[in-house]
């Protein structure tokens, strides 16, 4: 067989960068592709092969790729300058927009991706609170900082970093906790003085879709007031995804702190911490928090979010794309069920995930309990019929104003298609 240019690029990839990929999710089998370009829900690889994506950068396009007006955003300020060491007006508009849309965001500091902002809210919380002690729940993520790389020790045993290079005294005072049990965490807070706070997804997003059950969230919420730990919901994925006030706007529950990233840059790099006024007032130079950043606040991103933001504002989008999404996952539901193919898909707004081999999934223990060797064989059969979904087993796919009609039913038919191969093997 000839060899595509997808195959050749990355065999270069492969010598020069680790994985010959810039993030590990990015690794998939059977075989590599490298994209070339991307317009709505639909993304083309240099062999000029085109996907309906169902992956869209994991959550950051909305509006789906390359959307004329907010290229049109970015055009105009790169005209202007990218970066000023300076404040700027984009990112004046952004931040007015992010604090006058999320009810948790009296004052927001804007920065560069989703690690950034965990990484310092978690700070953040920690200096307000002057304690050592952060919760986060087993099979969130939070980015790629040593405070929140921490894997469960087995029985009684210390949680232990989850990479290689975390020195273990930067995760003894990382505690775990599973979603869905706010007894779990109260337990930990009656026992523990010394906790700062939690950090977590208001929806699970990282081990697939998780979605709280009723009073979960208040839960949360009332016990972190009682013991004067910060609530810190990180919002990378939910943000401006669940609705124009976010996760915590649809569930009704206000955290004291939040993060996002992904949405908020419209496709360009941005992460933002935000919270109460009294907690941000700890960040420098205002407090003594250290937090800083050459391309924090970064005008281009800024234009970017802002666009991305204010055009999912006008009226009827969050709820139209909403609709969509829920009529493929009805549809993909019940070609699952007509198949008596073991699964389960959880769903909210425009996230979904296929699970294998469970009947539900309530938390990142469960999530641990899916087939992933039958999602493997369902990506590989997608890929293959021209979907591209997030390779792993755990990730979310994610839905756009930009997926029509005709890709949905694409979606849905294909999967109805390999749950068939799936009972013939
Ligand atoms: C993606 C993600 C992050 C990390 O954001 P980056 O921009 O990749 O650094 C943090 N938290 C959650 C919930 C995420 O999904």
């Amino acid at each position: 067989m000839r060899t595509s240019n997808s195959e050749t690029e990355y065999a270069l990839l492969k010598r020069i960068t680790p994985g010959g990929v810039s993030s590990p999710v990015r690794a998939f089998k059977p075989y590599p592709i490298v994209m070339e370009s991307g317009r709505g829900c639909r993304i083309t690889d240099i062999d000029g092969n085109t996907y309906i994506d169902l992956c869209m950068a994991y959550g950051p396009l909305i509006l789906g790729h390359s959307d004329p007006r907010v290229a049109k955003a970015v055009r105009d300020q790169t005209k202007k300058g990218s970066v000023f060491g300076c404040p700027s007006h984009p990112e004046t508009q952004l931040l007015e927009r992010i604090t006058s849309a999320v009810p948790s965001a009296a004052m927001c500091r804007l920065q560069n991706s989703g690690t950034e902002a965990t990484m310092h809210a978690i700070r953040t919380a920690r200096g307000f609170t002057g304690k050592n002690g952060i919760v986060k729940l087993n099979g969130g993520f939070h980015g790629a900082h040593n405070t929140v790389l921490v894997a469960a020790g087995s029985g009684s045993a210390e949680n232990m970093p989850s990479s290689l290079g975390v020195p273990p005294e930067d995760v003894k005072n990382t505690y775990l906790v599973e979603y869905n049990d706010a007894g779990q965490f109260e337990s930990l807070l009656d026992k523990n003085e010394d906790i700062a706070g939690i950090i977590m997804e208001p929806v699970m997003g990282n081990v697939g879709v998780v979605t709280p059950e009723k009073g979960y969230l208040q839960d949360m919420r009332r016990i972190t007031k009682e013991h004067g730990a910060v609530l810190i919901f990180d919002e990378v994925i939910t943000g401006f995804r669940l609705g124009p006030k976010s996760a915590q706007g649809r569930y009704g529950v206000t955290p004291d702190m939040t993060t996002m990233g992904k949405i908020i840059g419209g496709g360009y790099p941005a992460g933002a911490f935000m919270g109460r006024e009294d907690i941000m007032s700890m960040v420098a130079p205002q407090g003594p928090v250290y937090v800083a950043g050459t391309f924090s606040g970064n005008p281009i991103s800024a234009a970017a979010g802002l666009e991305t933001i204010t055009l999912m504002s006008e009226r009827g989008r969050y709820d139209s794309l909403e609709k969509t999404t829920q009529g493929l996952v009805a549809s993909m539901r019940d070609r699952l069920e007509d198949s008596g193919v073991r699964g389960c898909i959880n769903s909210v707004a425009s996230m979904f995930s296929v699970f294998f081999g469970v009947d539900e999934v309530r938390n990142g223990a469960e999530a641990q309990k899916i087939d992933r060797a039958m999602f493997g064989k369902m990506f590989e059969f997608m890929l293959r019929r021209g979907i591209y979904m997030a390779p792993g087993a755990m990730e979310v796919s994610f839905l756009s104003t930009a997926h029509d009609e005709e890709a949905c039913n694409k979606i849905s038919e294909c999967f109805g298609d390999f749950l068939g191969k799936v009972k013939s093997e």
